[in-house]
């Protein structure tokens, strides 16, 4: 797996190189403002993506609905917690006979509805894996990624065959 602090090379005030970085997760992804807190690094992205195939029947939408936001946490940079602000588009189908009127963009990295990427997840298994829940709690905090013991917890049963 990934060692999250392979960011630590990437100078993230360059737009273009994060950019890049967060089009590993989707190639649509495009940061549209950064904010930056003590400890917490706030990326404002669009979804750069004008044609999607519905969910649903397969049909071609260039149709959009609506948007909504969605905030997921990703993997950390440098000292920083790392929350993606997601403008999602809606589409509506165009396809008469389709179940649904309209579909949501497929956000790949993240499971529906969760609070963070699948590769934080992935993340937070392989040291829950190691140690005690609290050993994990504390290691994991301690790499700037905030998450509840409990939350280990539901990610370990969860992703464990
Ligand atoms: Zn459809």
């Amino acid at each position: 797996m990934n060692n999250p602090f392979y960011y630590v090379i990437i100078k993230w005030v360059n737009d273009m190189e994060l950019n890049e970085l967060l089009k590993e997760l989707d190639t649509n992804l495009v940061i549209r403002k950064i904010e930056k807190s003590d400890k917490i690094l706030y990326l404002y992205c669009d979804i750069d993506c004008m044609i999607v195939e519905c969910k649903y029947c397969g049909t071609e939408s260039h149709s959009v609905h609506s948007k909504y936001t969605r905030t997921i946490s990703d993997l950390p940079i440098q000292n920083y917690q790392v929350k993606l602000i997601i403008t999602v588009p809606k589409f509506f189908c165009t396809n008469e006979k389709c179940s649904h009127k309209t579909f949501a963009y497929p956000i790949p990295f993240a499971d529906k509805n969760s609070l963070r990427t699948n590769r934080l997840d992935d993340y937070i298994y392989q040291i829950g894996m190691k140690s005690s829940s609290l050993d994990a709690e504390k290691q994991i905090s301690g790499s700037h990624v905030s998450v509840s013991n409990n939350t280990i917890l539901i990610i370990i049963k969860k992703s464990s065959p």
